[in-house]
C-alpha cells in the first residue's frame, strides 16, 4: 500500500478551493492508478449519471471510464430527450436523479456557476447529490485543470518556476481560468498570448501578455486554446475571423515549433481545429501531449471522484 494522502470533497465544482497539498495528494493518486495500482473496494453500490448538455467526446468518455474503472454504475442520461425541453429546471432534473437513487452527477452546462444552485442549499431543500463539474461556460473546467497539472508534472517532477504560455481565445476558455488560477497558486509563471480582443486586463494579475514570438523560445510548456466560436454571439471579431490568418499569427506552425526549447512541451485540451491553433501535422509530434492529456484524464478523474466518493462516504468508503 503505497503512503498517498486521501483527498475528501463534498463536490468538485471549481479547482479555486483546492489547497495546494489537496492538489499534490490528487497528482499522486491519480499517478498511482495510472502505475495500475488497486482501486478502492466499494462495499456498497454508487450510482453515477452523465449530464451532458453541451457537446463533449473527451471528457465525457473520460468520465464514463473512469466511473467504470472505480465500479460505479453508469445510468443514462440523454439531454436531448430529456424533461428539459419542457422546461424542467436543472436543479429539478437533479432533484429526481436523487429521488430515483443517483448519489452523483457530472454535469458540463453553458451556464457559468450553474452548480451553485445545485451545492449551496437552503433549508428545506431536498436534494442531496454529488456533483462535479465537467465544464461551466466560460467559468471553470477543474477535470481538464487537474490532468493538465499531472501531465506537467510527469514531464517535468515539479511547477516551481516552469514558464508557461496560455494561447488563444482566453477570455472565453474555461480551461485556461481554471490554470491560469492553478498554475500561479502552484509557482509557475504564467504568460498569455493570443489576439488581445480575446484578452482581459482581468488576467494581468495571473501574468504577463506578451507577442506569441517573444514567447516562443522561452516556455516550458505551450498552452494552445480553441476558438470558442460557440461562445462569439454579438462578437464584432467572430465575422472577422479568418483560420489561415489566425494560424499565421497565433498558431504553432513548424518554424515556431523549430524555436521551442528541445524539452518545451506542447498541450492542447481538445478539440484542436487543424491548422488553427496548431499545425495538423504537429498533433501527434514528439512535443505535442494532446494524446498523453487524454490518456492521463481517466486516472485523474478517477482520482477526483474518489475523492467525493470519500468526501460523501459513499460506497462505503470514507
Ligand atoms: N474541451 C474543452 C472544453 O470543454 C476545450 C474546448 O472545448 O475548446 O472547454
Amino acid at each position: 500500500m503505497e503512503n498517498i494522502n486521501l483527498v475528501s470533497l463534498p463536490h468538485f465544482v471549481s479547482v479555486e478551493n483546492l489547497h495546494v497539498d489537496e492538489v499534490e495528494a490528487l497528482i499522486k493518486r491519480a499517478e498511482y492508478f495510472k502505475r495500475g495500482g488497486a482501486t478502492p473496494r466499494l462495499t456498497k453500490p454508487v450510482y453515477v449519471t452523465n449530464m451532458f448538455f453541451e457537446d463533449s467526446s473527451r471528457t465525457h468518455t473520460s468520465f464514463e471510464m473512469a466511473e467504470r474503472k472505480l465500479g460505479l454504475t453508469v445510468i443514462p442520461f440523454d439531454p436531448a430527450h430529456s424533461s428539459v425541453n419542457k422546461g424542467e429546471t436543472l436543479y429539478d432534473t437533479s432533484l429526481i436523479m436523487n429521488a430515483l437513487g443517483v448519489n452523483l452527477e457530472v454535469i458540463r452546462h453553458s451556464q457559468n456557476e450553474y452548480y451553485n444552485d445545485l451545492i449551496n442549499l437552503k433549508e428545506h431543500q431536498h436534494l442531496n447529490i454529488g456533483v462535479i463539474n465537467a465544464g461551466d461556460g466560460s467559468g471553470q473546467h477543474p477535470s481538464q485543470c487537474m490532468l493538465d497539472m499531472m501531465t506537467i508534472h510527469e514531464h517535468f517532477g515539479h511547477f516551481k518556476g516552469l514558464k508557461v504560455a496560455i494561447v488563444g481565445d482566453i477570455t472565453n476558455s474555461r480551461v485556461a481560468k481554471s490554470d491560469m488560477e492553478l498554475l500561479t497558486r502552484l509557482g509557475a509563471e504564467v504568460y498569455f498570448s493570443g489576439p488581445s480582443y480575446w484578452y482581459s486586463k482581468e488576467f494581468d494579475k495571473y501574468g504577463k501578455y506578451e507577442e506569441l514570438d517573444k514567447l516562443v523560445s522561452n516556455m516550458d510548456v505551450m498552452m494552445l486554446l480553441r476558438v470558442q466560436h460557440e461562445r462569439h454571439a454579438g462578437d464584432p471579431n467572430e465575422k472577422k475571423f479568418d483560420a489561415k490568418a489566425y494560424h499565421e499569427k497565433y498558431g504553432i506552425n513548424h518554424k515556431r515549433y523549430n524555436e521551442l526549447k528541445p524539452d518545451t512541451i506542447i498541450m492542447h485540451p481538445g478539440p484542436i481545429n487543424h491548422d488553427v491553433e496548431l499545425s495538423g501535422d504537429l498533433v501527434e509530434s514528439d512535443k505535442c501531449m494532446f494524446v498523453r492529456q487524454m490518456q492521463n484524464g481517466v486516472f485523474m478523474r478517477m482520482a477526483m471522484i474518489e475523492a467525493v466518493l470519500r468526501g460523501r462516504k459513499l460506497g462505503g468508503l470514507d
